[in-house]
Protein backbone atom coordinates (compact mmCIF):
# COMPACT_ATOMS: atom_id res chain seq x y z
CA UNK A 1 0.00 0.00 0.00
CA UNK A 2 1.46 3.30 -0.76
CA UNK A 3 1.63 5.70 1.61
CA UNK A 4 -0.17 8.00 0.05
CA UNK A 5 -3.26 6.75 -1.02
CA UNK A 6 -5.35 4.01 0.59
CA UNK A 7 -9.02 3.67 -1.12
CA UNK A 8 -10.38 2.61 2.43
CA UNK A 9 -9.47 5.77 3.54
CA UNK A 10 -11.22 7.60 0.60
CA UNK A 11 -14.01 4.72 0.94
CA UNK A 12 -14.63 5.89 4.56
CA UNK A 13 -14.61 9.63 3.78
CA UNK A 14 -16.84 9.28 1.66
CA UNK A 15 -19.43 7.43 3.95
CA UNK A 16 -18.61 9.96 6.83
CA UNK A 17 -19.51 12.86 5.11
CA UNK A 18 -22.76 11.71 4.14
CA UNK A 19 -23.62 10.10 7.23
CA UNK A 20 -23.53 13.53 8.72
CA UNK A 21 -25.92 14.89 5.99
CA UNK A 22 -28.43 11.82 7.03
CA UNK A 23 -27.71 12.34 10.76
CA UNK A 24 -26.80 8.63 11.29
CA UNK A 25 -26.17 8.12 14.82
CA UNK A 26 -23.03 6.83 16.21
CA UNK A 27 -23.89 3.29 16.16
CA UNK A 28 -24.94 2.98 12.83
CA UNK A 29 -21.85 5.15 11.99
CA UNK A 30 -19.20 2.49 13.25
CA UNK A 31 -21.49 0.07 11.74
CA UNK A 32 -21.28 1.54 8.35
CA UNK A 33 -18.10 2.60 7.96
CA UNK A 34 -15.97 -0.14 9.00
CA UNK A 35 -16.28 -4.00 7.37
CA UNK A 36 -18.54 -6.90 9.00
CA UNK A 37 -16.46 -10.03 8.12
CA UNK A 38 -12.84 -10.37 7.07
CA UNK A 39 -11.26 -14.04 6.14
CA UNK A 40 -7.57 -13.62 5.46
CA UNK A 41 -5.79 -16.50 4.20
CA UNK A 42 -3.08 -18.07 2.28
CA UNK A 43 -2.89 -20.60 -0.48
CA UNK A 44 -0.34 -22.83 -1.60
CA UNK A 45 0.22 -23.58 -5.04
CA UNK A 46 2.34 -26.38 -6.23
CA UNK A 47 3.99 -24.84 -9.38
CA UNK A 48 4.94 -26.00 -12.63
CA UNK A 49 8.60 -26.17 -11.71
CA UNK A 50 7.50 -28.32 -8.55
CA UNK A 51 8.30 -25.86 -6.60
CA UNK A 52 5.48 -24.47 -4.36
CA UNK A 53 4.58 -20.73 -3.98
CA UNK A 54 2.03 -19.39 -1.56
CA UNK A 55 0.05 -16.72 -2.50
CA UNK A 56 -1.81 -14.56 -0.17
CA UNK A 57 -5.98 -14.09 -0.66
CA UNK A 58 -8.92 -12.42 1.53
CA UNK A 59 -12.75 -12.36 1.38
CA UNK A 60 -14.30 -9.41 3.08
CA UNK A 61 -17.97 -9.06 3.83
CA UNK A 62 -18.59 -5.06 4.82
CA UNK A 63 -22.67 -5.63 4.71
CA UNK A 64 -25.28 -8.48 4.31
CA UNK A 65 -28.38 -6.71 5.58
CA UNK A 66 -30.15 -6.16 1.85
CA UNK A 67 -29.49 -9.65 0.99
CA UNK A 68 -25.85 -12.13 0.67
CA UNK A 69 -22.66 -10.40 -0.28
CA UNK A 70 -21.57 -10.23 -3.71
CA UNK A 71 -18.77 -8.45 -5.38
CA UNK A 72 -16.36 -9.81 -7.13
CA UNK A 73 -12.61 -11.76 -6.78
CA UNK A 74 -9.44 -9.92 -8.63
CA UNK A 75 -6.09 -11.28 -9.00
CA UNK A 76 -3.39 -8.64 -8.65
CA UNK A 77 -0.06 -8.18 -7.59
CA UNK A 78 -0.42 -4.76 -5.45
CA UNK A 79 -3.85 -6.15 -4.13
CA UNK A 80 -3.91 -4.90 -0.06
CA UNK A 81 -6.45 -5.92 2.45
CA UNK A 82 -7.53 -2.15 2.65
CA UNK A 83 -8.01 -2.38 -1.32
CA UNK A 84 -10.24 -5.00 -1.14
CA UNK A 85 -12.39 -3.14 2.34
CA UNK A 86 -12.76 -0.10 0.36
CA UNK A 87 -13.93 -2.56 -2.88
CA UNK A 88 -16.35 -4.38 -0.37
CA UNK A 89 -18.21 -1.66 1.02
CA UNK A 90 -18.40 0.20 -2.36
CA UNK A 91 -19.67 -3.25 -3.48
CA UNK A 92 -22.78 -2.65 -0.73
CA UNK A 93 -23.46 0.78 -1.77
CA UNK A 94 -23.71 -0.35 -5.46
CA UNK A 95 -26.09 -2.68 -4.91
CA UNK A 96 -27.80 -0.71 -2.65
CA UNK A 97 -28.33 2.27 -5.89
CA UNK A 98 -29.64 0.04 -8.05
CA UNK A 99 -31.81 -1.94 -5.39
CA UNK A 100 -30.71 -5.24 -6.06
CA UNK A 101 -31.32 -7.48 -3.00
CA UNK A 102 -27.76 -8.01 -2.29
CA UNK A 103 -25.14 -6.64 -0.14
CA UNK A 104 -21.65 -5.86 -0.61
CA UNK A 105 -18.33 -8.13 0.09
CA UNK A 106 -15.42 -8.18 -2.32
CA UNK A 107 -12.05 -10.53 -2.49
CA UNK A 108 -8.37 -10.91 -3.97
CA UNK A 109 -5.27 -12.64 -4.43
CA UNK A 110 -1.73 -11.27 -4.25
CA UNK A 111 -0.68 -12.44 -7.26
CA UNK A 112 0.15 -11.47 -11.13
CA UNK A 113 -1.39 -14.13 -13.36
CA UNK A 114 0.73 -12.94 -16.27
CA UNK A 115 2.77 -15.28 -14.62
CA UNK A 116 1.12 -17.89 -14.19
CA UNK A 117 0.19 -21.08 -16.57
CA UNK A 118 -3.36 -21.99 -17.27
CA UNK A 119 -2.66 -24.72 -14.70
CA UNK A 120 -1.15 -22.77 -11.66
CA UNK A 121 -4.20 -20.35 -12.34
CA UNK A 122 -6.46 -23.33 -11.92
CA UNK A 123 -4.65 -24.65 -8.51
CA UNK A 124 -5.23 -21.22 -7.42
CA UNK A 125 -8.91 -20.54 -8.10
CA UNK A 126 -9.42 -24.25 -6.41
CA UNK A 127 -7.41 -23.63 -3.47
CA UNK A 128 -8.78 -20.15 -2.79
CA UNK A 129 -12.39 -21.92 -2.59
CA UNK A 130 -11.48 -24.52 -0.58
CA UNK A 131 -10.12 -21.82 2.34
CA UNK A 132 -13.23 -20.45 2.16
CA UNK A 133 -16.38 -23.17 1.21
CA UNK A 134 -17.95 -22.79 4.72
CA UNK A 135 -18.22 -19.28 4.49
CA UNK A 136 -18.95 -18.25 1.24
CA UNK A 137 -21.98 -20.07 -0.68
CA UNK A 138 -25.83 -18.71 -2.50
CA UNK A 139 -26.80 -17.69 0.38
CA UNK A 140 -24.05 -16.45 2.02
CA UNK A 141 -21.75 -14.70 -0.07
CA UNK A 142 -21.56 -14.82 -3.83
CA UNK A 143 -18.39 -14.45 -5.63
CA UNK A 144 -17.73 -12.86 -9.07
CA UNK A 145 -15.10 -12.26 -11.49
CA UNK A 146 -13.04 -8.96 -11.18
CA UNK A 147 -9.97 -7.38 -12.17
CA UNK A 148 -7.63 -10.11 -14.04
CA UNK A 149 -10.20 -13.34 -13.34
CA UNK A 150 -12.66 -14.19 -15.79
CA UNK A 151 -15.70 -16.48 -16.52
CA UNK A 152 -12.93 -19.60 -16.53
CA UNK A 153 -11.50 -19.13 -13.09
CA UNK A 154 -15.54 -19.37 -11.88
CA UNK A 155 -16.02 -22.63 -13.54
CA UNK A 156 -13.01 -23.77 -11.66
CA UNK A 157 -14.05 -22.19 -8.31
CA UNK A 158 -17.47 -23.49 -8.91
CA UNK A 159 -16.17 -27.16 -9.06
CA UNK A 160 -14.67 -27.01 -6.50
CA UNK A 161 -17.27 -25.46 -4.35
CA UNK A 162 -19.99 -28.52 -5.68
CA UNK A 163 -17.12 -30.85 -5.13
CA UNK A 164 -16.41 -30.39 -1.61
CA UNK A 165 -20.61 -29.83 -0.94
CA UNK A 166 -21.50 -32.73 -2.96
CA UNK A 167 -24.28 -31.12 -4.84
CA UNK A 168 -24.90 -28.88 -7.86
CA UNK A 169 -24.74 -24.75 -6.34
CA UNK A 170 -24.94 -22.78 -9.64
CA UNK A 171 -25.96 -19.71 -7.48
CA UNK A 172 -22.74 -20.00 -5.64
CA UNK A 173 -20.90 -17.36 -8.40
CA UNK A 174 -21.66 -15.29 -10.98
CA UNK A 175 -20.29 -14.52 -14.34
CA UNK A 176 -19.65 -17.95 -15.11
CA UNK A 177 -19.39 -19.16 -19.11
CA UNK A 178 -23.22 -19.03 -21.45
CA UNK A 179 -24.17 -22.85 -21.06
CA UNK A 180 -22.80 -23.19 -17.64
CA UNK A 181 -24.72 -21.19 -15.36
CA UNK A 182 -24.06 -17.98 -17.26
CA UNK A 183 -25.94 -15.24 -18.04
CA UNK A 184 -25.59 -13.61 -21.72
CA UNK A 185 -25.40 -10.01 -21.40
CA UNK A 186 -23.37 -10.57 -18.67
CA UNK A 187 -19.78 -9.65 -20.84
CA UNK A 188 -21.15 -6.16 -22.36
CA UNK A 189 -23.16 -5.64 -18.75
CA UNK A 190 -20.77 -3.56 -16.66
CA UNK A 191 -19.57 -1.36 -19.70
CA UNK A 192 -23.22 -1.20 -21.10
CA UNK A 193 -24.51 -0.22 -18.06
CA UNK A 194 -22.24 2.95 -17.93
CA UNK A 195 -23.35 3.83 -21.46
CA UNK A 196 -27.11 3.28 -20.54
CA UNK A 197 -25.96 5.96 -17.30
CA UNK A 198 -24.06 8.58 -19.62
CA UNK A 199 -27.21 8.58 -22.38
CA UNK A 200 -29.62 9.07 -19.53
CA UNK A 201 -27.09 12.23 -18.51
CA UNK A 202 -26.23 13.34 -21.93
CA UNK A 203 -30.30 13.64 -22.66
CA UNK A 204 -30.71 15.44 -19.47
CA UNK A 205 -28.30 18.10 -21.04
CA UNK A 206 -29.86 18.05 -23.95
CA UNK A 207 -26.57 16.93 -25.55
CA UNK A 208 -26.61 14.96 -28.66
CA UNK A 209 -23.99 12.24 -27.89
CA UNK A 210 -23.05 12.22 -32.16
CA UNK A 211 -21.70 15.85 -30.74
CA UNK A 212 -19.33 14.64 -27.85
CA UNK A 213 -16.35 13.43 -28.05
CA UNK A 214 -14.63 10.78 -25.12
CA UNK A 215 -11.28 9.67 -23.99
CA UNK A 216 -10.86 6.12 -22.16
CA UNK A 217 -8.69 5.00 -19.76
CA UNK A 218 -8.69 1.10 -19.61
CA UNK A 219 -9.53 -1.25 -22.15
CA UNK A 220 -10.54 -4.66 -20.48
CA UNK A 221 -13.78 -5.68 -20.39
CA UNK A 222 -15.40 -2.50 -18.81
CA UNK A 223 -13.70 0.04 -21.37
CA UNK A 224 -14.18 -1.73 -24.28
CA UNK A 225 -18.06 -2.71 -24.27
CA UNK A 226 -18.47 1.19 -22.77
CA UNK A 227 -16.51 2.39 -25.96
CA UNK A 228 -18.61 -0.34 -28.56
CA UNK A 229 -22.25 1.37 -26.62
CA UNK A 230 -20.81 4.94 -27.10
CA UNK A 231 -19.81 4.27 -30.50
CA UNK A 232 -23.21 2.79 -31.63
CA UNK A 233 -25.32 5.74 -29.95
CA UNK A 234 -22.61 8.02 -32.20
CA UNK A 235 -19.83 8.99 -30.19
CA UNK A 236 -16.58 9.25 -30.95
CA UNK A 237 -13.63 8.12 -28.59
CA UNK A 238 -10.21 9.65 -29.60
CA UNK A 239 -7.71 8.04 -27.10
CA UNK A 240 -7.48 4.73 -24.97
CA UNK A 241 -4.61 3.92 -22.40
CA UNK A 242 -3.95 0.45 -21.15
CA UNK A 243 -1.16 -1.26 -19.28
CA UNK A 244 2.13 -2.69 -21.28
CA UNK A 245 3.57 -5.49 -19.65
CA UNK A 246 6.43 -5.82 -21.30
CA UNK A 247 7.58 -1.94 -20.24
CA UNK A 248 5.68 -2.00 -16.87
CA UNK A 249 4.52 1.23 -17.98
CA UNK A 250 1.02 2.50 -19.58
CA UNK A 251 0.56 4.27 -22.99
CA UNK A 252 -2.34 5.81 -24.27
CA UNK A 253 -3.08 5.19 -28.20
CA UNK A 254 -4.65 8.28 -29.84
CA UNK A 255 -6.77 8.72 -33.77
CA UNK A 256 -8.04 12.09 -33.73
CA UNK A 257 -10.33 10.46 -36.23
CA UNK A 258 -11.53 8.08 -33.78
CA UNK A 259 -10.29 4.83 -32.63
CA UNK A 260 -11.54 1.31 -34.50
CA UNK A 261 -12.64 -0.93 -31.83
CA UNK A 262 -12.15 -4.23 -33.82
CA UNK A 263 -8.54 -3.22 -34.98
CA UNK A 264 -7.63 -2.29 -31.77
CA UNK A 265 -9.03 -5.87 -30.37
CA UNK A 266 -6.97 -7.58 -33.00
CA UNK A 267 -3.88 -6.20 -31.23
CA UNK A 268 -4.53 -6.91 -27.27
CA UNK A 269 -3.94 -9.68 -25.14
CA UNK A 270 -6.24 -11.36 -22.38
CA UNK A 271 -5.58 -8.79 -20.12
CA UNK A 272 -6.33 -5.75 -22.18
CA UNK A 273 -3.10 -4.63 -23.13
CA UNK A 274 -2.59 -3.01 -26.86
CA UNK A 275 0.49 -3.85 -28.56
CA UNK A 276 2.48 -0.69 -29.13
CA UNK A 277 4.42 -1.24 -32.36
CA UNK A 278 1.57 -3.05 -33.98
CA UNK A 279 -0.78 0.27 -32.69
CA UNK A 280 2.14 2.17 -34.39
CA UNK A 281 1.52 0.55 -37.52
CA UNK A 282 -2.25 1.02 -38.02
CA UNK A 283 -1.79 4.78 -37.81
CA UNK A 284 -2.11 5.07 -33.54
CA UNK A 285 -0.03 7.70 -31.79
CA UNK A 286 1.34 6.04 -28.90
CA UNK A 287 1.51 8.91 -26.22
CA UNK A 288 2.46 8.65 -21.86
CA UNK A 289 -0.21 6.69 -20.14
CA UNK A 290 -1.20 9.84 -18.45
CA UNK A 291 -2.34 11.45 -21.80
CA UNK A 292 -5.43 10.19 -21.51
CA UNK A 293 -6.77 12.66 -19.09
CA UNK A 294 -5.49 15.42 -20.91
CA UNK A 295 -6.86 15.02 -24.04
CA UNK A 296 -9.54 17.81 -25.98
CA UNK A 297 -12.68 15.81 -25.17
CA UNK A 298 -16.16 16.42 -23.73
CA UNK A 299 -16.26 13.04 -21.88
CA UNK A 300 -13.73 11.41 -19.65
CA UNK A 301 -13.98 6.97 -18.69
CA UNK A 302 -11.61 6.26 -16.15
CA UNK A 303 -11.94 2.95 -16.72
CA UNK A 304 -8.98 0.75 -15.54
CA UNK A 305 -7.99 0.77 -11.64
CA UNK A 306 -8.95 2.94 -8.58
CA UNK A 307 -6.53 6.21 -7.81
CA UNK A 308 -6.19 7.22 -11.23
CA UNK A 309 -7.70 10.72 -11.36
CA UNK A 310 -5.69 12.70 -8.73
CA UNK A 311 -5.32 15.68 -7.98
CA UNK A 312 -2.19 16.46 -9.37
CA UNK A 313 -3.13 14.66 -13.39
CA UNK A 314 -6.07 16.23 -12.95
CA UNK A 315 -4.69 20.09 -13.48
CA UNK A 316 -4.21 19.06 -16.84
CA UNK A 317 -7.37 17.78 -17.30
CA UNK A 318 -9.25 20.02 -20.75
CA UNK A 319 -11.60 22.73 -19.65
CA UNK A 320 -13.84 21.20 -22.45
CA UNK A 321 -14.78 18.22 -20.05
CA UNK A 322 -18.31 18.28 -19.18
CA UNK A 323 -18.97 15.10 -17.86
CA UNK A 324 -16.97 11.65 -16.35
CA UNK A 325 -18.00 8.40 -15.90
CA UNK A 326 -16.45 6.53 -13.40
CA UNK A 327 -16.15 2.61 -15.00
CA UNK A 328 -13.21 1.71 -12.38
CA UNK A 329 -14.27 1.19 -8.58
CA UNK A 330 -12.73 4.07 -7.17
CA UNK A 331 -10.76 5.95 -9.63
CA UNK A 332 -11.10 9.53 -8.33
CA UNK A 333 -9.10 10.61 -5.23
CA UNK A 334 -10.62 12.49 -2.84
CA UNK A 335 -8.76 15.67 -3.98
CA UNK A 336 -9.38 15.60 -7.35
CA UNK A 337 -13.24 14.60 -6.99
CA UNK A 338 -12.95 18.85 -4.83
CA UNK A 339 -11.81 19.60 -8.20
CA UNK A 340 -14.66 17.77 -10.33
CA UNK A 341 -17.00 18.96 -8.12
CA UNK A 342 -15.85 22.97 -7.86
CA UNK A 343 -15.67 23.13 -11.40
CA UNK A 344 -19.32 21.92 -11.99
CA UNK A 345 -18.49 18.91 -14.22
CA UNK A 346 -20.81 16.61 -14.45
CA UNK A 347 -19.95 13.01 -12.64
CA UNK A 348 -21.47 9.51 -12.82
CA UNK A 349 -20.11 8.57 -9.38
CA UNK A 350 -18.59 4.88 -10.03
CA UNK A 351 -20.96 2.63 -7.77
CA UNK A 352 -23.81 4.03 -9.98
CA UNK A 353 -21.79 4.11 -13.42
CA UNK A 354 -20.20 0.31 -13.43
CA UNK A 355 -23.24 -1.22 -11.61
CA UNK A 356 -24.21 -2.90 -14.43
CA UNK A 357 -22.04 -5.86 -13.92
CA UNK A 358 -24.00 -6.60 -10.39
CA UNK A 359 -27.17 -6.17 -11.82
CA UNK A 360 -26.60 -8.59 -14.66
CA UNK A 361 -24.71 -10.94 -11.83
CA UNK A 362 -27.96 -10.87 -9.93
CA UNK A 363 -30.15 -11.71 -12.67
CA UNK A 364 -27.88 -15.02 -13.37
CA UNK A 365 -28.34 -15.72 -9.92
CA UNK A 366 -32.63 -15.00 -10.68
CA UNK A 367 -31.83 -17.05 -13.94
CA UNK A 368 -29.96 -20.20 -11.94
CA UNK A 369 -32.73 -19.98 -9.54
CA UNK A 370 -35.81 -20.91 -12.10
CA UNK A 371 -33.33 -22.92 -14.27
CA UNK A 372 -34.65 -20.76 -17.45
CA UNK A 373 -32.33 -18.05 -19.04
CA UNK A 374 -33.22 -15.56 -20.90
CA UNK A 375 -32.27 -14.28 -24.46
CA UNK A 376 -29.14 -11.61 -24.63
CA UNK A 377 -31.76 -8.85 -25.65
CA UNK A 378 -34.11 -9.51 -23.12
CA UNK A 379 -31.53 -9.14 -20.42
CA UNK A 380 -29.92 -6.43 -21.98
CA UNK A 381 -33.01 -4.75 -21.84
CA UNK A 382 -34.03 -5.16 -17.99
CA UNK A 383 -30.46 -3.36 -17.24
CA UNK A 384 -31.30 -0.59 -19.18
CA UNK A 385 -34.59 -0.23 -17.03
CA UNK A 386 -32.62 -0.85 -14.21
CA UNK A 387 -29.56 1.36 -15.24
CA UNK A 388 -32.00 4.22 -16.35
CA UNK A 389 -34.17 4.16 -13.17
CA UNK A 390 -31.34 4.01 -10.49
CA UNK A 391 -29.60 7.07 -12.74
CA UNK A 392 -32.36 8.85 -13.05
CA UNK A 393 -33.67 8.68 -9.15
CA UNK A 394 -29.93 9.48 -8.29
CA UNK A 395 -30.23 12.92 -10.76
CA UNK A 396 -33.80 13.56 -9.76
CA UNK A 397 -32.28 14.15 -5.61
CA UNK A 398 -29.01 15.34 -6.95
CA UNK A 399 -31.29 18.62 -8.23
CA UNK A 400 -33.72 19.15 -5.51
CA UNK A 401 -31.42 19.04 -2.50
CA UNK A 402 -28.50 21.08 -4.96
CA UNK A 403 -26.28 18.31 -4.04
CA UNK A 404 -23.21 16.61 -6.42
CA UNK A 405 -24.30 13.72 -8.19
CA UNK A 406 -21.49 11.43 -5.77
CA UNK A 407 -23.53 12.40 -2.66
CA UNK A 408 -27.01 12.12 -4.23
CA UNK A 409 -25.73 8.45 -5.00
CA UNK A 410 -24.45 7.76 -1.59
CA UNK A 411 -27.67 9.26 0.17
CA UNK A 412 -30.27 7.14 -1.54
CA UNK A 413 -27.47 3.86 -1.04
CA UNK A 414 -26.80 4.68 2.59
CA UNK A 415 -30.09 5.27 3.46
CA UNK A 416 -31.44 1.60 2.63
CA UNK A 417 -28.62 -0.39 4.08
CA UNK A 418 -28.81 1.88 7.29
CA UNK A 419 -33.01 1.45 7.02
CA UNK A 420 -32.50 -2.69 6.34
CA UNK A 421 -29.85 -2.50 9.12
CA UNK A 422 -32.17 -0.85 12.02
CA UNK A 423 -34.90 -3.08 10.63
CA UNK A 424 -33.29 -6.21 11.18
CA UNK A 425 -32.26 -4.97 14.76
CA UNK A 426 -28.89 -4.90 14.52
CA UNK A 427 -27.51 -1.48 15.12
P1 LIG B 1 -9.71 -5.83 -16.93
O1 LIG B 1 -8.69 -6.60 -16.20
O2 LIG B 1 -10.55 -6.53 -17.96
O3 LIG B 1 -9.04 -4.56 -17.66
C1 LIG B 1 -8.28 -3.64 -16.97
C2 LIG B 1 -7.68 -2.67 -17.99
O4 LIG B 1 -6.98 -1.65 -17.29
C3 LIG B 1 -6.67 -3.33 -18.94
O5 LIG B 1 -6.83 -2.78 -20.23
C4 LIG B 1 -5.32 -2.89 -18.36
O6 LIG B 1 -4.31 -2.81 -19.35
C5 LIG B 1 -5.67 -1.52 -17.83
N1 LIG B 1 -4.76 -1.08 -16.77
C6 LIG B 1 -4.33 -1.77 -15.70
N2 LIG B 1 -3.47 -1.02 -14.97
C7 LIG B 1 -3.38 0.16 -15.60
C8 LIG B 1 -2.67 1.36 -15.36
N3 LIG B 1 -1.88 1.49 -14.29
N4 LIG B 1 -2.82 2.39 -16.25
C9 LIG B 1 -3.61 2.26 -17.32
N5 LIG B 1 -4.32 1.16 -17.61
C10 LIG B 1 -4.20 0.13 -16.76
O7 LIG B 1 -10.62 -5.16 -15.80
P2 LIG B 1 -12.13 -4.70 -15.91
O8 LIG B 1 -12.99 -5.85 -15.57
O9 LIG B 1 -12.36 -3.95 -17.17
O10 LIG B 1 -12.23 -3.70 -14.66
C11 LIG B 1 -11.76 -2.36 -14.75
C12 LIG B 1 -12.25 -1.60 -13.53
O11 LIG B 1 -13.67 -1.66 -13.45
C13 LIG B 1 -11.77 -2.11 -12.16
O12 LIG B 1 -11.67 -1.02 -11.28
C14 LIG B 1 -12.90 -3.02 -11.71
O13 LIG B 1 -12.93 -3.19 -10.30
C15 LIG B 1 -14.08 -2.23 -12.20
N6 LIG B 1 -15.30 -2.98 -12.39
C16 LIG B 1 -15.34 -4.06 -13.20
C17 LIG B 1 -16.55 -4.72 -13.39
C18 LIG B 1 -16.69 -5.86 -14.34
O14 LIG B 1 -17.82 -6.36 -14.49
N7 LIG B 1 -15.65 -6.28 -15.02
C19 LIG B 1 -17.70 -4.30 -12.70
C20 LIG B 1 -17.62 -3.17 -11.89
C21 LIG B 1 -16.41 -2.52 -11.74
Amino acid sequence: MSTEYNPFVTAQAQFDKVAEMLSLDDGMKTFLRNTLREHHFLVPVHMDNGKVEIFKGFRVLHNDARGPGKGGIRFHPQETIDTVRALAMWMTWKCSVVDIPLGGAKGGVICDPHNLSQREQELLCRGWVRQLSKNVGPLEDVPAPDVMTNAQHMLWMLDEYETIHGAKYPGFITGKPVGMGGSLGRTEATGYGLVFTLREALREKGIRPEDTIASVQGFGNVARYAIELYQQIGGKIISVCCWNQKDKISYTFKKKEGINLSDLLSITDNFGSIDKDKAKGMGYEVLPGTAWIEQDVDILIPAALENQVTGENIKKMSQRVKLIAEGANGPTTLEADETIRSRGIFLIPDFLANAGGVTCSYFEQVQCNMNYFWEKEETLSKLDTKMTSAFIAVSELAKKKNIYMRDAAYVIAIDRVAKATRNRGWV
